[in-house]
């Protein structure tokens, strides 16, 4: 078939028409799930490595489909994302947590809440004022608010996108930087960017204590982190094996399955007094 002109999707074959199909229906029902607000969050447990204590919840988004029950965000955000949906559904995730978070501090659940950030939003133009509005709308306090961003922000833009991060820090939140090492400019990004916290990505974690290579990447990110003043949080911890791994070289934060999934608020709340009674 030839290309081109206005009669392109005509010559697709059937497999990428389905899945067109099945793309443009998945962004209408993400439009209708927004304006309904069918979204909701999970948290999943940041621990202190050292004191087992809870110190953290990871905000994740979830999203139960009407018809084909629970879809991953790792299915839906990227539609989201490329259907100009992300800066909406964005400012949402960020409300909800900040909300949850205040409420959690006024009952004595004193835990540092981190919020996923997506390039979409981060570049709106609108995203600084869209996070005063959170803060100043549930008066959380900020220094417990966690901004995570991913290496995916900073390709272009680098000044104006440094100045941004300047004016998160200067509205009181934290920097994060989410699966680090799996970008193009990690090194660029710690260098230059005022953070306060790395997260291993759990792709370097998976191969630990075994793989030599993971091993050496590890342990050069907790020294690189130690001597630029940033906390460590290791993802995807699985096993008692990478667990004493990560304490054994002074990990700050540990975070995966092998203490807990991502959980509701009320379980979150329950998980966070067992721990304490332990
Ligand atoms: P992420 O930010 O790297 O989040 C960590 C993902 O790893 C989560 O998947 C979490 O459930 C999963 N995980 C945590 N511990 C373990 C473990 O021990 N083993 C394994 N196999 N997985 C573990 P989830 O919730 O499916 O989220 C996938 C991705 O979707 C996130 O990756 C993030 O990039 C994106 N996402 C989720 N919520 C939001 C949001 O509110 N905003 C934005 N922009 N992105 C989000
Ligand atoms: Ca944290
Ligand atoms: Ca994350
Ligand atoms: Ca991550």
């Amino acid at each position: 078939a030839r290309l081109g002109g206005p009669y392109q999707v005509q010559f697709f074959s059937s497999d990428e028409n389905l899945r067109l199909r099945e793309r443009m229906r998945l962004e209408s029902d993400l439009r209708r799930a927004l304006a309904d607000e069918s979204f909701y969050l999970a948290f999943q447990p940041q621990l202190d490595a050292r004191t087992r204590k809870v110190v953290g919840a990871e905000t994740l988004l979830r999203w139960t489909h009407p018809e084909r029950g629970p879809v991953s965000p790792a299915v839906f955000i990227p539609v989201a994302e490329s259907s100009g949906l992300m800066e909406e559904l964005g400012h949402w995730v960020f409300k909800t947590a900040c909300r949850q978070a205040a409420q959690w501090h006024h009952n004595g659940t004193d835990v540092s809440v981190s919020i996923n950030v997506s390039s979409q939003q981060f570049n709106s133009g609108n995203f600084i004022a869209s996070i005063r509005e959170c803060l100043a709308e549930t008066g959380v306090n900020p220094a417990r608010v966690m901004v995570e961003l991913t290496e995916s922000i900073a390709v272009s833009n680098v000044d104006s996108n440094i100045r941004i991060l300047h004016e998160l820090k200067s509205l009181g939140l934290e920097l994060s930087v989410d699966d680090f090492g799996t970008g193009y400019s990690s090194l660029r990004y710690i260098k230059d960017f005022p953070l306060d916290e790395i997260k291993i990505d759990k792709a370097f974690i998976d191969g630990l204590p075994a793989q030599k290579g993971d091993v050496a990447i590890v342990s050069a990110i907790l020294m690189m982190a130690r001597r630029l003043g940033m906390k460590v949080v290791a993802e995807g911890v699985e096993n008692v094996d990478q667990y004493e791994y990560l304490v054994q070289q002074d990990c700050d934060e540990i975070q995966g399955y092998f203490f807990s999934r991502p959980l509701s608020a009320e379980d979150f709340e329950a998980f966070c007094n067992q721990c304490s009674s332990r």
